[in-house]
């Protein structure tokens, strides 16, 4: 049997319960699994590389077979890059199916000997997904729920610091 080294890529801006989720099902699928974290995609994140890649170490530690790093470019040089030969996807609504499924045909065409595999969500972390958890936490509710308690931290924190005022104290009303 061959050795198979797959990838699981995203934002993970913050990485929630349904990330890990998948990570640990295709960390028992496939040999060895690499949770690729993307630097800078097209849409607004609240953390940084460094950070997400961070949580996203601290959530899958102490699991031998899984390593996490941060990526940046095509997904599919990243895997050749690596000796890739699958990227694992999480599909969650139906909603999810149209992007991916785009996605998945794109990668085809730029790389066929990289195969997607999309799990599909347990139910329970069906309603979930980074952006719920970021507007929750920008409300001040609870979303321990959701992510672990030092990504619920992480959170917090954010939110705290984005809540100071935007302008210098010289130029607000008392
Ligand atoms: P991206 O910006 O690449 O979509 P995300 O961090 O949002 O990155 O998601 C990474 C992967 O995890 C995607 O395949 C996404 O569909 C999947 N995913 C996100 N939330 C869930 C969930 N609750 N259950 C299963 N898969 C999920």
């Amino acid at each position: 049997m061959p050795h198979i080294k797959a990838v699981f890529p995203g934002t993970f801006d913050p990485i929630h319960y349904g990330h890990i989720d998948i990570a640990l099902r295709a960390a028992r699928l496939f040999d060895e699994l690499v949770v690729a974290v993307y630097d800078k995609p097209l849409k607004e994140l609240i953390f940084s590389p460094e950070e997400r890649v961070d949580m996203v170490r601290r959530a899958l530690d102490g699991h031998t077979n899984i390593q996490v790093v941060g990526y940046s470019g095509l997904t599919v040089e990243f895997c050749r890059r690596i000796g890739a030969r699958v990227i694992v996807r999480g599909l969650r609504v139906f909603s999810d199916f149209e992007r991916e499924f785009r996605m998945a045909l794109t990668n085809q065409r730029l790389a066929p000997d990289v195969e997607v595999v999309a799990l599909i969500t347990s139910d329970k972390y069906m309603f979930l997904s980074s952006t719920t958890v970021r507007e929750v936490a920008a409300l001040g509710g609870d979303v321990t729920f959701m992510v672990p308690p030092f990504v619920a931290e992480a959170l917090y924190r954010k939110f705290q610091q984005r809540e100071r005022p935007l302008f210098p104290a010289s130029l607000r009303e008392e």
